[in-house]
């Protein structure tokens, strides 16, 4: 497969039979894979689907490529998930973001809950962002995704459980090793709301929910949910849920 790159921008416009520079990162990039003058790649801007690609000049700072047809093909699932997560610890985020993203995730909005063991705010939350949101760009080059997932900034749970539950987003599922209430019977039963409007998975972090958290989740129309008598690590939950939802409906 060609290698893809991201050159999306406010002002980015691949228009078929230019010759579009390429953005420093790429040009980078393209150096370290060794691309040569004549060299075939994928570009996308984010807008939807992506352009095919010939590589005309390659400097150390510049490079042209000469822009081909579109291609309208996108790769997304047929439903839209928002990974509400849990502050995790360690690379963990980094590691499940990945993930989420191959598995089709549509955006990600990364939560202080108040046993997560890392708190982050300020300047330091939102390089944590801009780093996560880097890592989207990266995973969408590799696994052949045309649209980026947003990764919005840290937010307190509480602050977001007001924000979301009047607004919807969807079923809102509360990942809970104690719900009664089992992921595919919980499809079975909404399949056309979630194919329609999408769903929230809220995930614990390392420590899970606080009981007062998870009650406020529930009081904010949240669904708890349970994903088997074994406790997941939270890295895996969200990535068990998102596997499960594609092979119920459809996304695989
Ligand atoms: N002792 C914690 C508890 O009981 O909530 C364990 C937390 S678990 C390591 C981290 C998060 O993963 C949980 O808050 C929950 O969102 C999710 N999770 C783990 N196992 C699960 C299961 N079997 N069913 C549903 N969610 C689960």
């Amino acid at each position: 497969m060609a290698p893809r790159f991201f050159v999306g921008g406010a002002d980015t416009v691949l228009a078929a039979e230019s010759d579009f520079p390429l953005p420093e990162p790429v040009v980078r990039h393209a150096r370290v894979l060794r691309l040569a003058p004549g060299d075939a790649s994928t570009l996308f801007d984010g807008r939807g689907g992506s352009h095919a690609a010939t590589l005309v000049e390659l400097g150390k700072r510049h490079a042209l490529a000469r822009i081909g047809a579109h291609d309208a093909a996108e790769a997304e699932p047929p439903f839209r998930v928002t990974l509400a997560q849990g502050l995790a610890g360690g690379d963990k985020m980094d590691w499940l973001i990945e993930k989420a993203v191959e598995l089709g995730v549509a955006a990600i909005q990364p939560l202080q809950a108040s046993r997560s063991v890392v708190r982050l705010s300020g300047e330091r939350a939102q390089k944590r962002q801009a780093h996560w949101q880097a890592l989207v760009q990266a995973a969408c080059e590799q696994c052949g995704r045309n649209r980026l997932p947003a990764v919005a900034e840290v937010t307190n749970l509480d602050t977001w459980l007001a924000r979301v539950a009047p607004s919807g987003n969807g079923t809102r599922l509360l990942l809970s090793p104690r719900a009664a209430y089992s992921l595919p019977a919980l499809v079975a039963e909404r399949r056309e709301a979630l194919l329609a409007d999408g769903v929230t998975l809220l995930i614990g972090p390392e420590g899970g929910l606080a009981p007062e958290e998870e009650q406020a989740a529930l009081q904010a129309g949240f669904t708890g949910v349970s994903l088997g008598p074994r406790i997941l690590r939270t890295e895996t939950a969200g990535l068990a849920c998102l596997a499960t939802l594609n092979a119920l409906l459809g996304g695989f």
